[in-house]
């Protein structure tokens, strides 16, 4: 018997799988990495999955009291959870990076980024500074 025709072995439960589903798994599938807190609840979800889990939402309504840009004062509890980095620029749904914007900012945040700076607001917060639009430059 070849090495080609060796099926493979599927470690979690010890079952052999024909070479033809080990290339179907190998195409068809994708490798994620989770981080779990003590309790077993997910903290790091990578690029896997763009919404927060119930676990990071707890945490994070737990760290911060409202929306994350500067002065704002919409309760954490009322805004949605943003990824610091933009998803749609390849922004990871992980614990560290993510935190509360109000619907406002977080649509403002997405389309004029020049117009916000992050900074560390602490050990395991984040927040943006409001710059305001650039000045028009005058001809
Ligand atoms: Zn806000």
């Amino acid at each position: 018997m070849s090495g080609r025709r060796l099926p493979g072995l599927l470690l979690a439960t010890g079952q052999f799988l024909p070479v033809s589903d080990i290339h179907r798994l190998a195409r068809t599938s994708s490798v994620a990495r989770l981080v779990m807190d003590a309790d077993s609840e997910i903290l790091d979800m990578g690029r896997k999955v763009r919404r927060a889990t119930a676990a990071q939402r707890r945490t994070i309504l737990a760290r911060y009291t409202s929306c994350m840009v500067d002065g704002c004062p919409l309760p954490a509890h009322l805004c949605q959870i943003d990824h610091i980095d933009n998803w749609s620029d390849g922004g990871a749904t992980d614990l560290d990076r993510l935190g509360p914007t109000c619907q406002f900012h977080n649509r403002d945040r997405y389309r004029r980024p020049e117009r916000y700076r992050l900074y560390r607001a602490g050990k395991d917060r984040w927040a943006f500074a409001y710059l305001g639009p650039r000045p028009t430059r005058r001809t």
